[in-house]
C-alpha cells in the first residue's frame, strides 16, 4: 500500500466539526490523525483505514459495554491503533530522519493522574508504558524509557524492525528527495465510562522525517492530550509545535471550566485562536462530562470514528 494519506501538504481551511449529542451511558470517539490529501487514496485503501478505525472503536467499547473504566477503553482502542500499521504510532510509526522510530505517548485520567514518555525505540505498545508511569512509578513523564523499566513491569519490547514498514522507508526517502512535505497521523482516544469518567490518550511517532530528539504535543499533558472529570476530555492530532504553543488540550477543557463554555464552542474558539490564527492545521477527539462528543479539525480531512446516536461514524 503507497501513497498514505499524510504526505501532502495540509494548509488550515476553516474548521470541520461533528458533533454527538449525549444519550448512551457512555461514550468514546477517537482519531487516526490529521491532515493530507484523501484523493490520493484509492477506494481499497479508504477501506482499509475505516476498517482499522472501527476495530479500534469496537476494542474502546467493549471496554465500556461491560461496565468498564474510560481509562482502560481508550487504552484498549489506542493498543488497537498502534498495532495496525497504517497508523502513525506503534508498528509502523513516522520515521526520524535518520531512518528510526522515536515514539511518545500519553494517558490521563480525568481525576487527575497522567503518565508520558517521549523519545521510545522499543516499547511494543507505547501507550502501556505511558499507563505504566501513571499507576507503576512515582514520575509522570519519561524519557527513552529502558528496556530494564519495560521488563519490570511485564511489559513487551519490540526491535527497530518491526515498528519500520516498506511504506514508511520509502515514504522518508521521498521527503528527503524534496518530493513532500513532512505530514502527520497520530492516534488518540477520548472516552466517558457509565459512571461518569473521562480519559484520554493519546500515541504518535511524531512527524516525518523530524530531527532525532524532537518531541511534539502527543506526550504533554495539557498540549495534545487533556482530561478532568466533570469538564471533559481531548486528544489532538496535527503539527505539534503549535499544539505546545497553544496547549491546545487545556485550552479547551479551561475555557468549560472557567468560562462555562459549551463543548463545541470552546473546541470552534481554540483551533481558531491557537491554531487557524497560526497558520497551524491539525484536530482533535474531544467528550464533555455528559457524554457529548466533539470531533473537529482544520486539517483538510481527520480519520476519526466515534457513534452519533443511531450507528457509527466513521471519517476518512
Ligand atoms: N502531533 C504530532 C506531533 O507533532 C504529530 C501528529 O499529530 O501526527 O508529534
Amino acid at each position: 500500500m503507497d501513497g498514505h494519506a499524510e504526505e501532502s501538504i495540509a494548509l488550515p481551511t476553516t474548521t470541520s466539526l461533528r458533533e454527538a449529542a449525549p444519550g448512551a451511558p457512555f461514550a468514546l470517539a477517537l482519531h487516526g490523525g490529521a491532515g493530507g490529501l484523501i484523493q490520493e487514496l484509492s477506494s481499497e485503501e479508504i477501506s482499509a483505514f475505516e476498517n482499522g478505525l472501527a476495530a479500534a472503536y469496537r476494542a474502546g467499547e467493549a471496554v465500556l459495554a461491560r461496565g468498564g473504566h474510560a481509562v482502560d477503553a481508550v487504552t484498549a482502542t489506542v493498543v488497537e491503533l498502534e498495532n495496525e500499521p497504517l497508523f502513525n504510532a506503534g508498528r509502523g510509526a513516522a520515521l526520524t530522519s535518520g531512518g528510526g522510530v522515536e515514539l511518545d505517548a500519553s494517558i490521563m485520567d480525568g481525576s487527575g493522574y497522567a503518565g508520558a514518555i517521549a523519545a521510545s525505540t522499543h516499547a511494543r505498545n507505547p501507550i502501556l508504558v505511558a499507563r505504566a508511569v501513571m499507576e507503576q512509578s512515582l514520575h509522570l513523564f519519561l524519557v527513552a524509557p529502558s528496556r530494564e523499566l519495560l521488563a519490570g513491569w511485564g511489559l513487551e519490547s519490540a526491535e527497530q524492525d518491526y515498528f519500520i514498514t516498506e511504506h514508511r522507508v520509502q515514504q522518508l526517502a521521498r521527503i528527503q528527495a524534496g518530493s513532500f512535505a513532512p505530514r502527520h497521523g497520530t492516534v488518540g482516544a477520548v472516552a466517558r465510562d457509565s459512571d461518569g469518567r473521562l480519559a484520554a490518550a493519546t500515541s504518535t511517532g511524531g512527524m516525518v522525517n523530524q530531527s532525532a530528539g524532537r518531541i511534539g504535543d502527543t506526550p504533554m499533558i495539557g498540549a495534545g492530550t487533556y482530561a478532568r472529570n466533570g469538564f471533559g476530555a481531548v486528544s489532538c492530532t496535527g503539527e505539534g509545535e503549535a499544539f505546545i504553543r497553544g496547549v491546545v488540550a487545556y485550552d479547551i477543557v479551561a475555557r468549560m471550566r472557567y468560562a462555562g463554555t459549551g463543548l463545541a464552542s470552546a473546541v470552534t474558539a481554540t483551533i481558531e485562536q491557537e491554531l487557524t490564527a497560526r497558520g497551524s492545521s491539525g484536530g482533535l477527539v474531544s467528550i464533555d462530562a455528559t457524554g457529548r462528543v466533539v470531533v473537529a479539525h482544520n486539517s483538510p480531512r481527520m480519520f476519526a470514528a466515534f457513534h452519533d446516536g443511531a450507528e457509527l461514524v466513521v471519517l476518512t
